[in-house]
Order: structure tokens, then C-alpha cells, then sequence
């Protein structure tokens, strides 16, 4: 997140430099190892403006419709279902045809480092440590390998446990949920035709996401499986051919026969609100503002809107001349981030327990909402935008 902002400052004139704590080239895996994002319309729209789109070594597959349906493992999913079309919102600004892209989590990391690396006037230090020091009229970051600079503004951005967040007192609430999500890739041989499924099951969201083909002309789709906290590590420690089943059963047999590629990833699922993003002479960005359900696959699309937001306001201010660490830059853009950080954070956790239940008042409740979202056009356009970032 850090470095997609980065890159899109500095093509914008503004001098920046990168901290990581991490070494760059280790996080660029040389196959694909499972693991891919979501991005919606609107937050491709700020990896263009970075440079990082047109440098991803593999072009994304689009999500062009999504279905979304209500069911039990192992048998079929309900006649109840909700279908979105990118067509259906018509030639609009924004969209280029589909919902969103699927990017392989490795391709993105490549072209977020030939930006990093490329960028006129980035800095960038990686592997390093940073102590931050903050005053009202500038910072300075004191790097472990001796050298110190000054800055107008500091960008926290090194994920949910962000030291600078912590050191700033910028607190926030907390909450773990009783699940796991189990993230994988899989071949299969019939074509997605770039349809996803969001599957509602009563463990939690099943979702397929189509991918790109692989090189070898593969049918490849992404698995973004949400399961009950004390189940998963069981389904992890199965072998390849009964943890496969284990996704068919989810899945259905539309994809026809599927095999595992690359590794299987779990991570336990939490939420946390930040009560504050912004501290003298600080911003906070990405999962160090926020952490929400992966039930729409959102998280990184929030950072990005962070990041959107907070650029444009960066860009505008070195235009008029203005602070960029200032007091009034810092309350526009705490301003600009509240509601859809917070509606995102309601909206993610809310259908979550919406829809991992198997309580039969609610399931009936809940398909008859599925029902009429299917027959109102306008309010059905309405989500698609809202997911798409461009509502
Ligand atoms: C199961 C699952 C599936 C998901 N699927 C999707 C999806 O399909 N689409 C989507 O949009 N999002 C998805 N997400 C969410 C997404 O992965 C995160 O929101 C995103 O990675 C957050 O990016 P970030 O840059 O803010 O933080 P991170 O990715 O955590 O990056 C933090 C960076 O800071 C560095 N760092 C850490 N500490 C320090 C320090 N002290 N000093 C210097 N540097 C430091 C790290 O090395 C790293 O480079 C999913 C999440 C889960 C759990």
C-alpha cells in the first residue's frame, strides 16, 4: 500500500522515500504460489496512475459477472441467487467492461518493485529500520544504518500492528471472528467464461475467482474459503487429494474436474476500527487503518481508496503551496476516509453474520432479500458500483 501511494506521489514531482523492514526482491516469488487480489475498478484506477498496471508481467483476468448463492456443502447451491453482470451497467466511466481484475498476488509484488525502483525522485530504503520523531513544524526518520532525514509528512503503512500507529496512541478496537480463511489456486477444466461465485455457506463464504489462464493454457481460478476457526488447520493438514475434494465438494462440478496449484495459505480473521487516522504530522494507510472481513474481497481495494485520497490531497497541495503535513490537509483527508472506512467495516461484518448461519429464520429471511435485491435493476446496480469502488 505504502508503495503504490509512494510510486504515485513521486510521478507527481513529490520527493518520497520508502521505508521497509523487509528486503524487496524475497517477496517476488518465482512461481505462483496461490495467493492472488481482487482489485476493483476504482483502485485500478490508482495503480495506473502509479505506473504499476502497465508493469504487471501478466495481463489480470477480468471478473466480468458474479454469482452469488446460498447453500450447504455437497448439495446443490439454492435456486435463490443473485447474478451481477458488468453489462448491465452499461458503456459508464470507470468500469472498462468488468467488475474488477484478478491479479496474482506475485505479479503485483514484481511491478510494485520495478515502480519502487524506477520512480524519479523515490527513495528507497529496504531492508531497514526506521525511528520516527514528530513535531509540529516537521518529522525526522533516523534509518538503523545511521543516516536521518527530515520530512513533512509521515505515512504509516506497515500493516495491522503498525508501530508508528501504536507509538502515535491512535487506538482501536478489536475483534476476532471464530473462523479462518483458506486461500488456494486451482486448474480446471472447463472455462470460468470470467464468472466468479461468492457461495454462502454455514461455516462462512466460499468464493471462486477467475483468473488469467496459465501459460500453459490452463483454466485457473483463485479459492478465497472462509471456514470455522477449529476446523481449518484440520482441512490444512489434509493430503492434496482429499483437500481437493474437500473444495470440490464446495464448489460444485460446474468447472468440471480441479487440481491444486501452488500452495495453500491460512489466516486467522479479525476486524479493527481505528478510532483516528491522522496525528501530527502522520496519516495512516491500508491495513494499518482498518481490518475487515475478506468476505468481499475488500481489504486491499480500502487501502487503496486510502491512498487515493490521501494522494490527491498531497498532489492539490503542492500545487497551492500548501503544508502537506499540515493540520488542515490532515483533517480533509481523516474526513474523506471516515464513512467508507466505517461503512465497510459495518458491511463486511454484517453480512458475515448474515450469511455464516444456519438458522432457518434466518436463511429464509435472507433469501427472501436475495430475492428482491434480483428483481430491483437500480438497487442491483447500486451494490455493483459500491464493490466496484466507483459508487
Ligand atoms: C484470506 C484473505 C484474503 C484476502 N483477499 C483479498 C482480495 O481478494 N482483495 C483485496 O483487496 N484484499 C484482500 N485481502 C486483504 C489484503 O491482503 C490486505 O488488506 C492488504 O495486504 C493490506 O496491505 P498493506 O500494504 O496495508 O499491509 P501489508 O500487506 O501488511 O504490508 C505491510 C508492509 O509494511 C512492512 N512493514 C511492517 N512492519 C514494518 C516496520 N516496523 N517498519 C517498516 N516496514 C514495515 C512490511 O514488510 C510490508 O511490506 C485478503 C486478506 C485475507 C486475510
Amino acid at each position: 500500500m505504502g508503495g503504490a501511494l509512494a510510486c504515485r506521489l513521486a510521478r507527481a514531482g513529490l520527493s518520497v522515500a520508502v521505508v521497509d523492514r523487509a528486503a524487496l526482491p524475497p517477496m517476488e516469488h518465482p512461481n505462483f504460489d496461490g495467493r492472488a487480489y481482487a482489485i476493483a475498478a476504482g483502485s485500478r484506477a490508482l495503480l495506473e496512475e502509479a505506473g504499476i498496471w502497465d508493469k504487471l508481467p501478466h495481463a489480470p483476468g477480468p471478473i466480468a459477472q458474479i454469482r452469488v448463492s446460498d447453500g450447504k456443502p455437497g448439495r446443490p447451491a439454492s435456486r435463490l441467487f443473485l447474478h451481477f453482470d458488468a453489462t448491465e451497467l452499461g458503456a459508464g466511466p470507470g468500469h472498462g467492461g468488468a467488475l474488477g481484475w484478478m491479479v496474482e498476488a506475485r505479479n503485483m509484488r514484481m511491478a510494485l518493485n520495478a515502480c519502487l525502483h524506477a520512480a524519479p525522485g523515490l527513495k528507497l530504503y529496504a531492508p531497514a529500520v526506521a525511528e520516527v520523531t514528530r513535531t509540529a513544524s516537521g518529522a525526522r526518520i533516523w534509518l538503523d544504518s545511521g543516516e536521518d532525514f527530515p520530512a513533512r509528512l509521515v505515512v504509516a503503512a506497515e500493516g495491522r500492528d503498525s508501530p508508528l500507529r501504536r507509538q502515535a496512541g491512535l487506538t482501536a478496537a478489536r475483534w476476532a471472528y471464530a473462523q479462518a480463511g483458506i486461500v488456494c489456486a486451482i486448474s480446471h477444466t472447463r472455462p470460468h467464461d470470467n464468472t466468479a461465485l461468492e457461495h454462502f455457506l454455514p461455516a462462512g463464504p466460499f468464493a471462486q475467482l477467475p483468473m488469467a489462464a496459465s501459460e500453459a493454457g490452463e483454466h485457473i481460478s483463485a479459492i478465497v474459503w472462509t471456514e470455522r476457526r477449529d476446523a481449518a488447520p484440520r482441512l490444512m493438514a489434509l493430503d492434496d487429494s482429499a483437500f481437493t475434494a474437500e473444495v470440490q465438494t464446495r464448489l460444485g462440478d460446474h468447472l468440471g474436474a480441479i487440481r491444486l496449484v501452488g500452495q495453500r495459505w491460512m489466516y486467522p480473521l479479525s476486524a479493527m476500527y481505528v478510532h483516528r487516522v491522522t496525528a501530527e504530522r502522520l496519516a495512516v494507510v491500508g491495513d494499518a487503518a482498518h481490518g475487515i472481513h475478506p468476505i468481499a474481497g475488500q481489504g486491499l481495494n480500502l487501502g487503496l481508496r486510502d491512498s487515493i485520497a490521501l494522494s490527491h490531497l498531497l498532489i492539490a497541495a503542492k500545487a497551492a503551496g500548501e503544508d502537506p503535513g499540515g493540520p488542515a490537509l490532515l483533517a480533509r483527508y481523516a474526513r474523506a476516509r471516515r464513512l467508507d472506512n466505517l461503512s465497510m467495516l459495518v458491511a463486511t461484518d454484517g453480512l458475515d453474520r448474515l450469511f455464516s448461519t444456519d438458522n432457518p429464520v434466518v436463511r429464509a429471511a435472507r433469501d427472501i432479500g436475495i430475492a428482491a435485491v434480483h428483481r430491483m435493476p437500480g438497487l442491483k446496480r447500486a451494490f455493483m458500483r459500491q464493490a466496484m469502488g466507483i459508487g
